[in-house]
């Protein structure tokens, strides 16, 4: 008689899709327990923040739905990975776990440890790479070491070739039935809790978590957006780019689907699609800086950053994330975060340069907010963001450019079509003064219906007076290391 083959746990965690699963694939049609483990403690300070939980829920409801319509319902479970995947393996009799790579640092020691606890029972961990089209480990520049710079590694990574085709999802799947200690979703309160406001009651209308709507977000950019990318991605005031950044954090689509999708879409050739391809390029960069300096979200990169005169000041950093600087492109960025969860590309440069530069704010607390207000909040992608504006990353902005956030404004929002959707406020100001409220005549912020100070602040701090007070801190690096 032939013995049954020993089922597999498939630990689900940023990769909540079918399509394009090594894990899954490498199942096959073997028997298979799929779980999903909210593991907050493991995760510390960057377990996934107020937006990013929202999402959460909803891709593992999606996920949880497709499992099961192929045959292996999703078993969802909270506490200490390293207890929890043993004991589930156990229950089972599981020889073999398998789960996408993780890179973040918190991850890959809690993948040690539940790796070391299934080893102690004669069970193994495998993980596969599956978040990334390279993994980080395998770049190194000429000299072995990792690259620092966003160009070389860009170039390193062409020259390897486009990645491999994408894995079909399974038609069918084996499940096996679940053992005790399963829980609902509902009890795993990702959602806002009453009488906590539902800060998310808007996020629904532009986002479809899950592996289709990240198909259908895949489809519509590429019916459209993906043509004229290399303009429209600097509007804020137009869907100019993908938004599959939530979706790509948490794996609903991969980087190598969207690589050859995008690529099919415009089969002019490689060049072509490099203005889109390459900011693929530059979320893998934020993986690989995450991978060798696993001090990135903590502590700048470059030492002369070390004792930067930062200038703590709450009702600043609250004036921020309020979105009440005073500054409309900024403001209007901030009110965008959140009411949707999201910001702008463009926008998070001038938002985050005003924090970190004419502020003095710490880039660090501006990184806290992105972190808990996002649904794409991403340890490597924004932490390395964050360096790259504060000028304390390897490959950042120079330090000493200071962006002039109404000059910006008027640059990338020139008709106000964004400023006037997130702030209302302004709406009947005249172009000529939108992007600059407080120099407007007296007599036009009366027709407009602007009482500053009551409808809308005046700048926190002056363009001049915090150009000089940013250059003056920038000052302190010179003849740093
Ligand atoms: P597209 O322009 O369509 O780009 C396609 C994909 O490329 C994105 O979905 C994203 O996965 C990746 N990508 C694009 N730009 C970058 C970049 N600069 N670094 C790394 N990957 C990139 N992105 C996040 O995914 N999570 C974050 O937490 C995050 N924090 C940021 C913080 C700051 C201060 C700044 C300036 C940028 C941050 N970004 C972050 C990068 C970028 O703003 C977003 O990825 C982008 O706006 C997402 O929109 P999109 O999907 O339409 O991007």
């Amino acid at each position: 008689m032939r013995s049954m083959p020993s089922p597999r746990l498939i630990w689900f965690r940023q990769d909540l899709r079918l399509a394009d699963n090594p894990a899954l694939a490498a199942a096959g049609d073997g028997p298979i327990l799929p779980v999903y483990v909210l593991d907050e403690a493991a995760a510390g300070r960057w377990a996934p923040g107020g937006a990013a939980r929202w999402w959460l829920h909803h891709s593992l409801a999606a996920l949880g739905e497709a499992l099961a319509a192929r045959g292996a319902p999703l078993l969802l479970a909270r506490g200490r990975a390293e207890t929890v995947i043993p004991a589930l393996a156990d229950a089972v009799g599981a020889d073999e776990v398998m789960a996408g790579r993780l890179y973040d640092p918190w991850a890959r020691e809690r993948d040690a440890r539940v790796a070391e606890a299934l080893g102690a029972a004669g069970r193994r961990l495998t993980l596969l790479p599956s978040a990334l089209l390279h993994d980080p480990a395998e770049l190194r520049s000429g000299s072995g070491k990792p690259y620092a710079v966003y160009g070389p590694f860009a170039k390193a990574l062409r020259a390897r070739g486009e990645p491999p085709a994408p894995l079909p999802a399974p038609d069918r799947l084996r499940g096996v039935p679940h053992p005790a200690g399963g829980e609902a979703l509902a009890a795993l309160r990702l959602l806002p809790q009453p009488p906590e406001p539902d800060w998310a009651a808007e996020f629904g209308t532009l986002w479809t978590p899950g592996e289709a709507g990240a198909a259908a977000r895949l489809a519509r950019f590429l019916a459209g957006p993906v043509r004229s990318y290399a303009e429209g991605r600097n509007l804020p005031a137009i869907e100019g780019s993908s938004g599959l950044s939530p979706h790509l954090h948490w794996g609903e689509v991969s980087p190598r689907q969207v690589w050859q999708a995008v690529r099919a879409a415009l089969p002019e050739g490689l060049d072509a699609a490099w203005p889109f391809l390459s900011e693929l390029v530059w979320r893998d960069f934020s993986y690989h800086l995450l991978w060798h300096r696993p001090e990135l979200p903590e502590a700048p990169l470059k030492p002369r950053f070390a004792d930067f005169p930062w200038d703590p000041d709450a009702a600043l950093l609250r004036a921020w994330q309020r979105g009440r600087t005073g500054y409309p492109i900024v403001d209007a960025g901030m009110r965008q975060l959140w009411r949707l969860g999201w910001m702008h590309n463009r926008v998070r440069m001038i938002a985050a340069s005003l924090l970190v530069k004419q502020l003095q704010q710490p880039w660090q607390d501006g990184a806290a907010w992105f972190w808990d207000t996002l649904v794409d909040a991403d340890l490597a992608a924004n932490s390395a963001s964050w360096q790259w504006v504060a000028g304390s990353g390897t490959d950042a902005a120079p330090y000493f450019r200071i962006f002039n956030p109404v000059l910006q404004g008027e640059k990338f929002d020139p008709e106000g079509r964004y400023v006037r959707r997130f702030l209302p406020e302004l709406a009947r100001l005249p172009d000529r003064w939108l992007h600059h409220p407080w120099d407007a005549p007296e007599a036009v912020l009366q027709e407009a219906g602007v009482a500053l100070d009551r409808d809308y602040p005046r700048p926190v701090v002056t363009p001049e007076a915090g150009r000089q007070r940013a250059l003056a801190a920038l000052a302190t690096l010179r003849g740093r290391a």
